[in-house]
């Protein structure tokens, strides 16, 4: 994955990118575990390309940083943010219907 991806600074994203951006929400969250059609694991992938991209680990960075913001924001105001007991009751029973 080493490939000399410096020269696209200054262009359209690459199908690398946007792959990157696409699943860059679960991996921040430590949620993807997906694998591409070849078998490659989605967050390996986003990790190599994070490696070689300024401008999509500059996303990252900034996804890490409204992460932690918001996990403040909820300590902090925990009764306002936690959803309801009958809430997550209704919910999981419309998840558990499909
Ligand atoms: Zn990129």
């Amino acid at each position: 994955m080493q490939q000399n991806l410096s020269r696209h600074a200054d262009t359209a994203l690459s199908s690398d990118c946007l792959r990157t951006r696409t699943h860059l929400h679960a991996f921040v969250d430590g949620e993807l575990t997906d694998h591409d059609d070849a078998g490659r694991a989605l967050a390996d992938l986003v990790a190599a390309h994070l490696g070689t991209c300024e401008r999509c680990a500059r996303l990252e960075r900034q996804l890490h940083a409204m992460r932690a913001a918001l996990r403040a924001t909820g300590r902090r105001e925990r009764g306002v943010v936690r959803a309801t007991p009958s809430l997550r009751a209704r919910a999981a029973a419309i998840l558990s219907s499909h």
